[in-house]
């Protein structure tokens, strides 16, 4: 997922400090403070073991050692395991304890193709033309897996009752991993999901994402030689091409805040061959699922009208769908009263050098550095312009989420700096603020009922009455192959 930057949101009023305070539980209830004890206790355990997923850097559906590791931290931690859930060999559910309420945390570990790069402020590649972690997975999976070993503890020494889940959720970046779990009915006794995202500020995620489809869209023509016998090919890369220039002229007539965006990801090999398979990978996006549904088929007939054109034909992939985020205010205004509580954290002389050298580099945007250390006001339903298959967990259970600081303040999601800050210790102490405030999240809802309640109702206002969950891919499997290619065998 790609969020908006600290400078790009709007609406939202100036930052103010906000000091870490004591815990001050209700009389009768059990205190918090272990929890964040427990946590400061391991915090180097956990930058390495995000450190560890971070040089892994494994791409959807292929992120086998590292969702290895962070089972065996739950395994370690007393919760039973189910592995491979939603046709999904890199997902898994990671379980304590039992009856209502069930409480869900989540957790990524998907790194990006093309954006290896060392811990350095400088651009400098790992593996040439391999994966990097540019938004954060490898320590979103970890600060959700240590707060729910922490959570558990708590639980356990408080004789809490409840269901604790730590949801391992693999391919987020365009393999829509959450939604074959949604469909496939892992969500329906959850009463409440708590998430997170790194990014470079310390806030509540209260903006609507925008939904999305894509697929990739296969060309078959006939090959024949480009010069000698050109009337007997049929040029699959001319049907990409085509389609491409029907998307193009549609964009003047689409609703407003509606993206489409595409790569060709296959072109043929030789100017002198006809090519008789070509592939275009075409992303569309818009705040509302309807608007996306109803482009999407317009893309499709594009795809239709130029295959006929052409001589050629197409098949269609789907390789991805995802509704916008639906936010929960009733949620979100206790993650940040919890988020609060925690507070940012400052950087050190050497971090601070890093930042500053980073912040150099071409096209940045920089913003104050002291933005880690402060906790942005809440605000709720702005309009955003990423997308996240956390949106349709979103749609069927009260879901709420967290940006901490990770990046250097002013760092874009899916960019090499976002690889680079993420790997060093900026990225765990901003790791550990999301593990604290989710932990202290879940410890709040499993006291409280009647806020899991008000959540649940306002999530059917938001979504209307007769709303009822469908998903364009169907009965289709998780297209576990997506990235199949994508990266060096260096990087496997
Ligand atoms: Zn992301």
């Amino acid at each position: 997922m790609k969020f908006l930057t600290a400078s790009a949101l709007c609406c939202v009023l100036a930052a103010q400090p906000v000091q870490a305070q004591k815990a001050k539980a209700p009389s009768g209830a059990p205190n918090t403070s272990a929890i964040l004890t427990a946590l400061d206790a391991k915090a180097d355990h956990y930058a390495d073991v995000a450190k560890q997923i971070w040089g892994f850097a494994e791409v959807g559906y292929m992120e086998v050692k590292s969702t290895a590791l962070l089972q065996s931290e739950l395994k370690g931690a007393g919760f039973t395991i189910m592995a491979g859930v939603a046709g999904e060999p890199t997902a898994f559910v990671a379980e304590y304890g039992s009856g209502k309420p069930v409480i869900a945390l989540l957790g990524e570990f998907d790194a990006l193709p093309g954006l290896s790069q060392d811990a350095t402020p400088l651009r400098n590649p790992l593996v040439a033309g391999g994966a990097g972690h540019g938004c954060g997975h490898h320590l979103f999976g970890t600060a959700s897996t240590a707060a729910a070993i922490a959570l558990k503890s708590w639980m356990q020494a408080n004789h809490v009752k409840g269901t604790l889940r730590m949801i391992g959720t693999p391919a987020e970046e365009g393999g829509s991993g959450k939604v074959y779990m949604v469909r496939d009915g892992l969500f329906n006794d959850v009463d409440a999901v708590i998430a997170w995202h790194p990014g470079d500020e310390n806030s509540i995620i209260g903006e609507r994402t925008m939904a999305n489809i894509s697929g990739k869209f296969r060309f078959k023509g006939v090959a024949a030689h480009a010069a000698m016998s050109p009337e007997r090919g049929r040029s699959a890369l001319d049907g990409v091409e085509v389609m491409n220039v029907m998307t193009n002229y549609l964009r003047e007539h689409i609703p407003d805040g509606t993206r489409i965006h595409y790569v060709i990801t296959d072109g043929g090999r030789a100017p002198n061959v006809v090519p008789d398979d070509a592939e275009v990978y075409y992303y569309v996006r818009h705040v509302d699922m309807e608007v996306v549904n109803d482009v999407w088929s317009r893309v499709v007939n594009a795809a239709k009208g130029a295959a006929m054109g052409t001589g050629t034909s197409y098949e269609l992939a789907l390789t991805g769908s995802v509704y916008s985020l639906l936010p929960n205010e009733t949620l979100a205004k206790v993650q940040q009263k919890m988020l609060e509580r925690v507070g940012g954290y400052s950087m050190t002389p050497t971090e601070r050098a890093f930042a500053e050298l980073l912040q150099q580099s071409p096209q940045f945007t920089p913003q104050p550095l002291a933005n880690t250390a402060l906790i942005k006001p809440l605000t709720i339903g702005a309009a955003g312009s990423a997308s996240t298959d956390v949106g349709d967990v979103s749609w069927v259970v009260p879901t709420v989420q967290l940006s901490a600081a990770t990046w250097v303040p002013g760092t874009a999601a899916h960019s090499w700096q976002a690889v680079a800050a993420g790997g060093m210790s900026l990225g765990s102490k901003g790791m550990m603020v999301a593990a604290k405030t989710m932990a202290l999240t879940g410890a709040e809802l499993f006291q409280s009922p009647a806020t899991i309640a008000t959540a649940k109702a306002e999530l059917v206002t938001r979504r209307g009455a007769d709303f009822t969950y469908r998903t364009v891919l169907g009965t289709q499997k998780p297209p576990l192959d997506y990235r199949k290619g994508s990266v060096p065998a260096a990087n496997k």
